[in-house]
């Protein structure tokens, strides 16, 4: 079964005004298809055809040396939008309650400090990229990854992940990637999050 798209669990304009409707319309139904696209053309006529994204993504070494490369990149960028649009929600923002909520002050100090962190992963990555919150299999960390790299391929559990590149906010927001990531919190839905991380921990 090739890789498809999702449909948005929310309207384009929905996440106004903080990610604008055009650059959702951008980013869902020509960047995501072109990652889909890709990967299902890198993956067809090989044994990973019908693989799921998770599965091909914990086993780029096993792939054929000439298709790890665009895998890693482009089912990369599949299995990172999903989750992507997954995490937002018109009704986000604010901050997480119960275990999560109490994973996160343990390991960052607070809620504060933990944006402070993240947002100074995301600002950071040079180039386009994601900084994500993961679990690690020990507990929660931040990361940064170059290009469409998933946390899944290194060992990790993504939790929440902001997209850096600049399709994701180069309309509304050209070079200033720290106020889009500023905005970009006041649409993360942290019920999603902690459902996450209530698989995991
Ligand atoms: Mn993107």
């Amino acid at each position: 079964m090739a890789f498809e798209v999702p449909a948005l669990p929310y309207p384009y304009e929905a996440l106004e005004p903080h990610i604008d409707a055009e650059t959702m319309r951008i980013h869902h139904d020509r960047h995501h298809q072109a990652y889909v696209d890709r990967a299902n053309s890198a993956l067809e006529g090989t044994e990973w055809a019908d693989a799921s994204v998770e599965d091909v993504l914990k086993s780029l070494d096993s792939l054929p040396a000439d298709k790890k490369g665009p895998v890693r990149n482009n089912a990369g960028g599949h299995y990172n939008h999903t989750l992507f649009w997954e995490s937002l929600s018109p009704n986000g923002g604010g901050a997480p309650s119960g275990p999560l909520g109490d994973a996160i002050a343990s390991t960052f100090g607070s809620f504060e400090e933990f944006q402070g962190k993240l947002r100074a992963a995301g600002v950071g990555q040079f180039g386009s990229g994601w900084a994500w919150l993961v679990h690690d299999g020990s507990g929660l960390a931040i990361v940064g990854t170059p290009n469409q790299d998933a946390p899944i391929s290194a060992g990790q559990t993504p939790l929440l992940g902001v997209d850096v590149w600049e399709h994701a906010y180069y309309l509304k927001y050209q070079n200033r990637r720290p106020d889009y990531i500023d905005a970009w919190w006041n649409v993360v839905d942290w019920d999603k999050v902690a459902e996450r991380y209530g698989a995991v921990a």
